[in-house]
């Protein structure tokens, strides 16, 4: 048998190709020549698998979308504590080249917007870092997130950089504020080559992924950043990376995401999925027309947006008495949720009897949850309770009652 997930993805696009409204960008001249009917779009999962329909391979140039990923290197190279004195992390609801300084500070008030990004490329490597050591560093960065090598398409780069006078004129306020160090030309220069690396939708949904599983590349399995790098990344794509359109956007399709004004939108669901998107022609917030689209529909047909609880009730805890043992079942994956239920009900577990938590059907505990296990199990033991575990397959591995002693096995 054939997946269905492709053919739901083709059909996708076939509902959206006629929809031609909006305009190719056309202050960066190369791509208002892009073909406008191009439409494609990929999707991989956290387990690595990606489906594609369309343009999926064809190449564009990332343009905005390299912001969340150049941020996060940054974040590597200099410490989040360092990039966040530079960069703050609040919504603008500015258009992307707006010059929106923090009062006060004078920082630019995220890295979504031109400010925030220029800033983030010129914090790459390190403060003796030059040109082409911040334009190596992106690219080789990207091509780590996506799982192959990318380059830079230099007529695109050449394109804007003969018209980056509003991108200079950002930079040298930058300058004049301390924010930004350096030569301004060469930073700005680095930064567009930064946006014209070239990818496909199938590199920006892998590239995304890595994201959503906290920083490991799903394909090749490399740790390419810390959770807290991605989960703070995404966490600015969501409140930013749509410019002025971003709480449409979260509250509509609810997918973090960033978009690029050659027609490319990634987006990220954390635990789940990459999404990436192209279709060259921009509604007025300069976001891909069809692409937007396209997120809505994914979001809206398989349940994807981040606010939406469609897990139902979770009976996590079932609780069961024999011959003179309570035995406490979980299942799942158990979060704070289940193990506060847990406790309450071993709270209330009538005195006597000898306790056993099972956790055959469990597939994982979070941190938190499998250390409010433990306590439970150990103020039981506290109170004169025989306690155990059953888990045959070692999902509470070293069950330290936090005293160096063990709970029996059954
Ligand atoms: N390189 C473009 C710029 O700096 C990127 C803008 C975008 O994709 N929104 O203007």
């Amino acid at each position: 048998m054939k997946s269905p997930v492709p053919d739901y993805l083709d059909e996708v696009l076939d509902s959206l190709r006629d929809d031609t409204s909006g305009a190719n960008a056309d202050y960066i001249p190369e791509l208002a020549e892009a073909d406008p009917e191009r439409f494609g779009m990929a999707l991989t999962t956290t387990l690595g698998r990606t489906y594609a329909a369309g343009d999926a391979d064809t190449e564009f140039s990332i343009q905005s979308i390299s912001k969340p990923f150049a941020y996060a290197a940054a974040i590597i190279d200099r410490g989040l504590d360092r990039v966040l004195d530079a960069v703050g992390v609040e919504p603008s609801g500015e258009a992307f080249n707006e010059l929106s300084l923090e009062g006060g500070t004078h920082r630019p008030k995220n890295p979504m917007i031109n400010a925030g990004a220029i800033t983030a490329h010129s914090l790459l490597v390190g403060a003796e870092a030059g040109q082409d050591d911040r334009v190596d560093r992106a690219v080789t960065f990207f091509s780590r997130l996506a799982g192959r090598d990318l380059r830079v398409d230099e007529r695109v780069c050449a394109s804007e950089l003969g018209s980056a006078h509003r991108n200079l004129a950002i930079a040298y306020m930058l300058r004049t504020y301390g924010i930004l160090d350096g030569d301004v030309p060469s930073v700005v220069e680095g930064y567009t080559r930064q946006c014209s690396i070239l990818v496909s939708v199938r590199d920006l949904s892998v590239m995304a992924a890595t994201l959503a599983t906290g920083g490991i590349q799903p394909v090749t399995g490399e740790r390419v950043m810390d959770p807290a790098i991605a989960r703070h990344v995404m966490s600015v794509m969501a409140t930013a990376g749509m410019y002025d359109a971003a709480g449409d956007w979260l509250t509509r399709v609810g997918i973090p995401a960033k978009s690029g004004v050659a027609g490319g939108i990634v987006g990220v669901l954390p635990d789940r999925v990459g999404i990436g998107t192209f279709s060259p022609r921009l509604d007025s917030f300069g976001n891909s027309q069809r692409g937007r689209l396209a997120f809505e529909r994914l979001s809206k047909d398989m349940g994807m947006h981040l606010f939406s609880s469609d897990q139902g009730r979770l009976d996590a805890v079932d609780v069961s008495e024999s011959r003179g043992t309570v035995t406490f079942a979980l299942q799942g994956n158990i979060q704070v949720t289940a193990a506060s239920e847990l406790l309450d009900l071993m709270a209330e577990s009538d005195g006597a009897a000898d306790v056993v938590l099972d956790v055959t059907r469990v597939h994982s505990f979070s941190d938190v949850a499998r250390r409010m296990s433990l306590e439970g199990l150990r103020r039981l033991r506290l109170d004169g309770r025989k306690v155990a575990v059953r888990d045959p397959s070692g999902v509470l591995p070293n069950p330290d009652l936090g005293d160096g002693s063990y709970p029996d096995a059954v």
